[in-house]
């Protein structure tokens, strides 16, 4: 069995997935970004306007076996033509969520929304008062976030919220899946922080708690709360050692850039630019992007990890380790 539950992201079972980030531009300055986005209007090498483009190459990349669209950002609901973007991906018949902060969110869009039939919403809480959510987020935007939460789910859209984990949230775990049942929403996933994009200015923003006993806390939640609400985390310790571990990156994963620029994974995008591809959508089809030398590079770099019995994340391997030729210590 290929067990991929120590990996950032979840491909489906059957057929591959991309997170897509449309837009490097946010309406938030979240101290903990990873994507570094900010009010900056994307200009040089921004392919979401060029829908011909884009259009081509979602067709491109369905006829390749992409099964499911991530949408993120920066803010995906501040570029233009988001909707009508959405609505011609669900009409592929393939599955579709966004990420959100939730602030752009009015009633016309989530009627639309509704329309469209998009398979969940996945907006972000980083704590259950507005005194612990607007600290890590800036701005004041808790209560506005918490109405457009009630009003998605009055339109029944599927809202999964991501929790990040962090020093002011560490010891409130149970009270945000008090929130989120109050919120009747569908799922609450908690994510630990990565060093990567503005959290490496902020390391005051580090939990205190060990990694494995927040994780022994969610574990328990998750049995307490099993039948009001789906608790996940996105790397678990409970891993099943004698399967098969699996990176999916460059094959059953991608990640594509707001410029058009491929990459196996978007964490392995945002830790190393040698795995990014140089040429981007507006040079080559999706169908040639895939086979492109940073792509194929990754590929042996994972065959060799294997060959040389490493296991776990590449990423978290080179990350904690310094090298992607060492296990990621998550693995027993
Ligand atoms: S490097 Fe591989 S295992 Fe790690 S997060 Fe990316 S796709 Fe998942």
């Amino acid at each position: 069995m290929q067990d991929t539950s120590f990996c950032l992201f979840t491909p489906p079972p059957k057929g591959k997935k991309i997170v897509w980030e449309i837009t490097s531009q946010c309406n938030m300055l979240c101290k903990h970004c990873c994507a570094n986005a900010s009010s900056r209007v994307p200009r040089n090498g921004f392919i979401f306007s060029d829908k011909k483009l884009i259009n081509q190459n979602i067709q491109k990349m369905v006829a390749l076996g992409i099964k499911e669209f991530y949408i993120s950002g920066g803010e995906p609901f501040l570029a233009k033509g988001i909707l009508s973007f959405l609505k011609s991906l669900k009409e592929k018949g393939v599955k579709v969520s966004v990420a959100t902060n939730a602030c752009c969110l009015n009633k016309t869009i989530i009627r639309n929304l509704s329309k469209i039939k998009i398979d969940f919403l996945h907006v972000s809480v980083d704590g259950h008062l507005p005194e612990i959510h607007n600290v890590l987020r800036g701005g004041n935007f808790f209560d506005k976030v918490v109405k457009n939460i009630r009003m998605l789910r009055r339109y029944k859209i599927p809202v999964r919220v991501g929790c990040m984990i962090w020093r002011n949230n560490e010891n409130l775990l149970e009270e945000m899946v008090k929130l989120c049942i109050n919120l009747r929403v569908r799922n609450l996933r908690f994510s630990w922080l990565i060093k990567v994009g503005r959290f490496k200015d902020n390391p005051q923003l580090y939990p205190k708690r060990k990694w494995l006993s927040v994780m022994d806390e969610i574990k328990r939640l998750k049995k307490k709360y099993r039948n009001k609400l789906g608790i996940t985390t996105h790397r678990v310790p409970w891993l099943n050692s004698n399967s098969f571990q699996f990176c999916p990156g460059g094959d059953r994963l991608f990640f594509l850039n707001p410029k058009g620029q491929l990459s196996s994974c978007s964490w392995i995008a945002k830790n190393d630019p040698n795995f990014i591809t140089g040429k981007s959508l507006k040079e080559v089809g999706f169908e040639n992007l895939i086979k492109e030398k940073e792509i194929l590079k990754f590929k042996k770099m994972l065959e060799e990890r294997k060959n040389k019995g490493f296991k776990g994340c590449p990423f978290f391997a080179q990350h904690l380790n310094y090298s992607y030729y060492s296990d990621d210590k998550l693995i027993k």
